[in-house]
């Protein structure tokens, strides 16, 4: 491992975070090693503890007008199997350039930057607008304790920001080269089709739950959801579980449970998924749980946007794709705030997977682009 004095101020801190273990809803003490980096830099830390999830909101008034936010989370997802990782995957090993840990990607590795960012504007006097970073250990896990909280909080106290940068790690294969301005919604559904078990031989006393389901969600499949949104993946529905039967090849099933996943673009509302589920549904007995997971959003041109997508472009000199792709976020939660959301962050090639790990080239990049976005800010 090289001298620690080698490493750049955003891999030290990755480090760091990494060696604090902090499997959701655990922070690991990360929120306070945060907080002790900042406080001479001057923020404020306020907590939103909620639920066993510890929230954080850390502030430092500006020199400038206006609210630029950065939001995060200092939670991760399991390891799997440690003994596969290739370094065990709380110790922050250095090899070859590439920083090993869980988290490194998705995303503390993204906040070390965040932090790397400030700390370099702070200690050349840069003059800087209000700063807030927005920190949750519930972002992998229910999410229902975390980024919302803040942002109720916020609502409270009239403090919500101007913009925010959602540090996920939204690059594809080079930092910069993806933002994300837009997620799809999610609409979960658990259908139970009620019919009555009986001898197969004798089908004139039973209902069959599987051929009365069976109709309906073929008209599931051919559901018409309407034209993509502009900028956006269409929406796409699909079953993703079947159950019925006793295991007995003779006892007529006397229920069927399914559940369906629809990703939404803003082409379409809840309301417009509900009615085009309940018309596929008609004639068939069935019990529909219909739940609102997660609300589209889309963050539409503007200054903010541009001048996001300008500081990477100055920096690494690529062009930047705007994408509404991949799978739901906490930006949603500052989106129905009605705060511009940009998802920017550190290349995503391993998240969640074994062996998580980022290049260190990767983290200095990113710190620069970060700088640059904060120093040139204008709300
Ligand atoms: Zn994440």
């Amino acid at each position: 491992m090289p001298e620690i004095s080698t490493l750049s101020t955003a891999t030290q801190i990755a480090a760091k975070l990494i060696r604090r273990v902090s499997p959701t809803p655990e922070d690991g003490g990360c929120q306070d090693y945060v907080g002790s980096l900042l406080a001479p830099l001057g923020f404020v830390r306020k907590s939103v503890d909620t639920g066993g999830i510890t929230n954080s909101i850390y502030t430092r008034m500006g020199e400038l007008k206006g609210t630029l936010a950065f939001a995060g989370h200092t939670d991760v997802v399991p390891t799997g199997p440690v003994e596969d990782w290739p370094h065990p995957p709380f110790d922050a090993v250095i090899e070859n350039g590439i920083l090993h840990g869980r988290g490194a990607q998705d995303m503390k590795g993204g906040v070390a930057c965040w932090i790397a960012a400030v700390s370099q504007l702070c200690a050349e006097f840069t003059p800087l607008p209000t700063l807030q970073l927005l920190i949750t250990s519930d972002e992998e896990g229910d999410s229902i304790d975390g980024t919302i909280r803040i942002v109720e909080k916020m609502q409270n106290d009239g403090t919500l920001p101007d913009a925010v940068i959602v540090g996920e790690p939204s690059s594809s294969k080079a930092v910069g080269d993806v933002i994300r301005r837009g997620r799809r919604g999610v609409v979960q559904i658990a259908a139970a089709f009620e019919g009555k078990q009986g001898h197969s031989a004798y089908p004139q006393d039973a209902v069959n739950a599987v051929h009365m389901a069976a109709p309906a969600l073929n008209r599931i499949t051919q559901i018409d959801w309407g034209e993509a949104a502009e900028g956006f993946p269409a929406t796409t529905c699909q079953i993703t579980n079947v159950q019925a039967g006793t295991g007995a090849t003779n006892v007529i099933p006397g229920s069927c449970f399914v559940s369906i996943d629809i990703r939404y673009n803003p082409g379409i509302d809840f309301e417009g998924i509900e009615q085009r589920i309940f018309k596929a549904c008609e004639g068939a007995k069935v019990v529909l749980d219909i739940q609102h997971q997660a609300e589209a959003f889309t963050t539409p041109d503007c200054s903010f946007l541009d001048q996001v997508c300008a500081s990477i472009k100055q920096i690494t000199g690529v062009e930047t794709l705007r994408d509404t792709g991949g799978g739901t976020s906490d930006g949603r939660f500052l989106a129905a705030a009605g705060v511009p959301v940009v998802e920017l962050g550190l290349t995503n090639s391993t998240i969640h997977q074994v062996g998580e790990c980022v290049a260190l080239h990767e983290l200095d990049t990113l710190t620069s682009i970060y700088a640059d976005i904060i120093s040139n800010f204008e709300a």
